[in-house]
């Protein structure tokens, strides 16, 4: 089975804990608990906003992510793709 990642910010969701909530509390399939609570993505996040976030978690981390060049790089040509940020 292929991971899963959430559609908005790549992050994998490999936990029941990872995800997300929709409205009523279930557990999003799509989301994770950073992006999606409650049915409701944080006020104001964009895209940007979390490829600089990851950036920052990828220097800290001893960058899981490669090279900050490498990630953003990744980042951008990948978001795009991802279910919140697709231009349908
Ligand atoms: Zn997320």
């Amino acid at each position: 089975m292929d991971k899963i990642f959430c559609q908005s910010c790549g992050m994998p969701l490999e936990h029941p804990e990872d995800h997300g909530t929709e409205a009523g509390g279930a557990p999003s399939p799509d989301y994770c608990h950073y992006c999606y609570q409650e049915g409701r993505f944080p006020e104001g996040q964009a895209m940007e906003d979390i490829i600089q976030f990851n950036l920052r978690f990828n220097e800290e981390n001893g960058h899981p992510m490669g090279s900050q060049a490498d990630a953003e790089a990744m980042m951008r040509a990948w978001f795009p793709t991802l279910k919140r940020w697709r231009k349908a």
